[in-house]
């Protein structure tokens, strides 16, 4: 199955991703149009911040077995054969939630549609209409990094396999890590930087409820 797969390293937190994927599912396919559609576009995939400020793009990973097909009651979600993607039938939705309470990546949201009453659930499509194109996605085609890879996830993970063998004798013959684009490289500096001033309110939550946690956990051990 071809999917899109992140490389978290090269993930720099720009958001191409996100404004490619807005005009991609806007009438126009154009910026400046974009902005004045009703209701605007909304991209399908989200860049977040995870620990030590290193952002990560997330989006439906076209699960197979896919929880959200499996919960619909109407028959809204189903997989296309020919791209093997899980797609919304939108017409069909009664917004009753149930995909997004079981989706594991949270990838599921409702928007208004013209004509239909109700908001609709609305996800990554994989863009299909470039896939039947013989195209990559849209976020794919406007990462600055190749943080977003399309392609047969054993083929992708032999290709990192290979990138890290190279890395390692490099390393070994004492060449320098070549791989990472000089820009990235001093981004990458720059965050370790910042992360070293100390943690987030957030992460300073997070460290608190599971320092919490494993009090929690030692005392039940300990009856
Ligand atoms: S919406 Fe969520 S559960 Fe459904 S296929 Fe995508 S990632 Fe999987
Ligand atoms: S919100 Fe729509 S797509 Fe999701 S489970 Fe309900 S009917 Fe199906």
């Amino acid at each position: 199955m071809k999917n899109v797969f992140i490389d978290l390293e090269k993930c720099i937190g720009c958001r191409h991703c996100e404004v490619a994927c807005a005009i991609e599912h806007s009438s126009g396919k154009e910026l400046f149009s974009m902005y004045f559609e009703v209701p605007r576009p909304q991209p399908r995939i989200s860049v977040k911040l995870g620990v030590d400020l290193m952002t990560f793009p997330n989006k439906c990973q076209h699960c197979d077995p896919a929880p959200c097909m499996e919960v619909c009651p109407v028959n809204a979600i189903f997989r296309d054969v020919k791209t093997d993607t899980v797609q919304v039938q939108e017409e069909r939705c009664i917004s009753c939630g149930m995909c997004a309470m079981v989706c594991p990546y949270g990838a599921i949201q409702y928007q208004v549609r013209p004509n239909l009453p109700n908001e609709v659930a609305y996800k990554c499509d994989s863009c299909i209409s470039r896939l039947e194109n013989g195209k990559e996605p849209a976020c794919v085609e406007a990462c600055v990094t190749n943080a977003l890879v399309f392609g047969e996830y054993n083929e992708i993970i032999a290709e990192k396999q290979r990138g890290i063998s190279l890395n390692l004798t490099r390393e070994i013959q004492g060449y320098k890590e070549e791989e990472m684009p000089e820009n990235i490289k001093a981004f990458r500096a720059l965050q370790r930087k910042v992360a070293q001033l100390g943690p987030l309110p957030s992460s300073q939550n997070k460290i608190n409820v599971n320092e919490k946690i494993k009090g929690a956990s030692k005392r039940w051990i300990s009856h």
